[in-house]
């Protein structure tokens, strides 16, 4: 019999860090990964065969849990008729009408093959759309790894955008305009030097990706303001919030229409799916309708489309309201549960997400979350890991519960927190 340090041994040896996206590697959390063999509704076995309760759910796909039967059977039936066909398939529409249906914004939609691929060809077609080059986005927040949205803020000037990695050029980044979130004064100070130039403002309209951030009032509805008053565009990037916050979008649930949307995750039911949507006007302007090139071999995938539709069709019955109810309720005990052991806990929570911050001051943005306690978070990740809950391996991501989760789960849950200790 195998086990996970033996194959994470043989992985790095073939695969930068034994990885395929770096979080895995668990190096934050200075743990290693377990690896994974097989996982049904909010549970998942590594190959030493140990279960684990869930709450990445593949970083948010799964809302629906793991191995749902109606996606299973539905992923089934469209691969037995061929994995692939480069040409158009029925699926796509049907993918196509239920995100039009359910998400005010959009009225044209293009698949992609992931959120890295939706937010990077919506920057594209924004800029095309305006003849405008620079984009504006917020620290924290995640558009996945194209060039133009790994900028990191420079020090001294806030604006000054330097590049977040080696290999981004900086005359890329030159066009990414950084401002802290939910901080208007600086948006507003962009726009007033930059106005003319901004094609577009790229937001999480619920950050997920710093931890679970909230929106402040007034943050989004200024933000459509600021954007229609310049001629720039506004894009959400729904890859987390799009029919995790309700069926539908943040822009359902805060009533602001963005110009452009991005969604990834829920809608591939856990396949590779991404896909960008808006007016229809806009979205005239892509290839080869209009005049901006963005293209896929996988694109549309009939698998894919499958699983999208048919993890669509059950969400569009599920109970979002008791599972929001019932992921509150879970995240205030956690919370009491650590106080208990003295330390203090910072409680971001909306509708299946949440974040518990080891910070003794709110966070609202990426310098607050930023002072949380990740030696205290790794502590905590290693020992609920140890007691059978899997957590994010990084304090500075969502936990994320599904309608599978059910009160059994959530009771040892923090069964398991109470076992823990500082
Ligand atoms: C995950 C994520 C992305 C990137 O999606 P990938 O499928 O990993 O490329 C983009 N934006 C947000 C908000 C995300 O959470």
């Amino acid at each position: 019999m195998t086990d996970s340090r033996t194959l994470f041994a043989k992985a790095q040896e073939l695969i930068p860090g034994g990885v395929n996206s770096p979080v895995r590697a668990c190096l934050s959390v200075q743990s290693e990964p377990l690896f994974i063999t097989r996982a049904n509704g909010s549970r998942m076995w590594t190959v030493e065969g140990r279960e684990l309760i869930d709450y990445v759910m593949s970083w948010g796909p799964m809302l629906l849990g793991h191995s749902h039967p109606a996606v299973v059977e539905a992923v089934h039936q469209a691969v037995d008729q061929g994995a692939s066909f480069g040409a158009p398939c029925q699926a796509e529409i049907e993918l196509a009408e239920m995100l039009v249906a359910a998400l005010p914004g959009v009225d044209m939609v293009r698949m992609v093959n992931s959120g890295t691929e939706a937010t990077m060809s919506a920057l594209r077609l924004a800029r095309g759309y305006t003849g405008r080059n620079k984009v504006l986005k917020f620290e924290g927040c995640y558009h996945g790894h194209s060039d133009a949205f790994l900028a990191s803020a420079g020090s001294g000037v806030a604006t000054l955008s330097i590049p977040g990695t080696p290999g981004v050029p900086e005359a890329v980044v030159a066009d990414t305009l950084l401002a802290p979130y939910n901080d208007l004064d600086a948006v507003e100070a962009l726009f007033r030097t930059h106005g003319d130039e901004i094609a577009a403002v790229i937001v999480e309209p619920v950050a997920g990706n710093m931890g679970m951030v909230l929106p402040q009032p007034g943050f989004l509805p200024t933000l459509r303001v600021l954007t229609q008053r310049h001629g720039a565009l506004l894009i959400f990037d729904e890859v987390i919030t799009g029919f995790r916050l309700t069926y539908g979008g943040a822009q359902n649930v805060f009533g602001i229409v963005p110009d452009l949307t991005c969604l990834g995750k829920i809608i591939g039911g856990g396949f590779p799916v991404g896909a960008y949507g808006g007016r229809r006007e806009i979205m005239s302007r892509i290839a080869p309708c209009g005049d901006v090139y963005q293209a896929g071999t996988l694109s549309g995938n009939p698998v894919a489309m499958a699983a999208g539709v048919a993890t669509l069709r059950e969400l569009g019955k599920a109970d979002y309201m008791d599972l929001t109810r019932r992921t509150k309720a879970l995240a205030g005990e956690l919370k009491s549960v650590l106080e208990e052991r003295g330390v203090q806990v910072q409680l971001n929570c909306m509708a299946s997400l949440f974040t518990l911050f080891f910070a003794t001051d709110p966070v609202t943005d990426f310098a607050s979350a930023s002072k949380a306690d990740a030696v205290t978070y790794a502590s905590f990740f290693r020992q609920m890991r140890d007691a059978g809950v899997a957590l994010a391996p990084s304090g500075f991501e969502c936990a994320f519960t599904s309608f599978a989760h059910t009160d059994e789960d959530f009771e040892k849950t923090l069964d398991a927190c109470r076992t823990v200790h500082f």
